[in-house]
């Protein structure tokens, strides 16, 4: 195999200047931490889809794959499933001193598939997961979910913070 412990070894494709080669790959997929909360990738990773080209100093890379993360929404929290899709691209020209032309996953010939898929992950997932768009979030005078229940009939006339019904008036205008 050309991929072991997430590492591919991009010289034993032998691909010479001008050549490209597609690859399955199983990436594992860390959790990502967000607010205390951990969002869980589906299975634990998947397959990925690894693009090599050789170039004529170096390689150019792309990575794609789709995973479901699982973890509170942010607003009422609630389970939220947030669908990333990633495709991701890389260069590698090691006689560059240009560091654009330099993968940072990319040492001596190997390319660490699984780092760089689990840093596009994280780039790619939102800083407020929600559990759908426009999640109404949780009613702050009682803690009901408004997700269930019509935020214009949900009031607390009697006994509530008098204040939150002001505001609440003020945001239904
Ligand atoms: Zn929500
Ligand atoms: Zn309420």
């Amino acid at each position: 195999m050309y991929a072991e412990g997430g590492i591919v070894d991009l010289e034993r494709l032998a691909l010479s200047s001008g050549q490209a080669r597609a690859l399955d790959l199983d990436v594992r997929l860390e959790p990502i931490e967000l607010g205390g909360q951990a969002y869980s990738p589906a299975g634990g990773g998947g397959e990925a889809r690894l693009d090599v080209s050789r170039t004529s100093t170096g390689y150019a890379l792309r990575l794609r794959f789709g995973t479901e993360l699982t973890g509170p929404c942010v607003r009422c929290l609630e389970p939220a499933g947030t669908e990333i899709e990633i495709d991701a691209r890389e260069v590698d020209q090691p006689p560059s001193r240009d560091e654009e032309l330099r993968s940072p996953y990319v040492s001596d010939g190997n390319l660490d598939v699984e780092r760089w898929a689990n840093d596009a992950l994280v780039l790619a997932f939102p800083a407020q997961p929600l559990c759908r768009p426009g999640c109404a979030g949780l009613c702050a005078v009682c803690g009901e979910s408004l997700n269930d229940s019509d935020p214009e009939a949900h009031r607390h006339d009697q006994g509530g913070d008098p204040r939150m019904a002001k505001l609440r008036g003020l945001k239904l205008e």
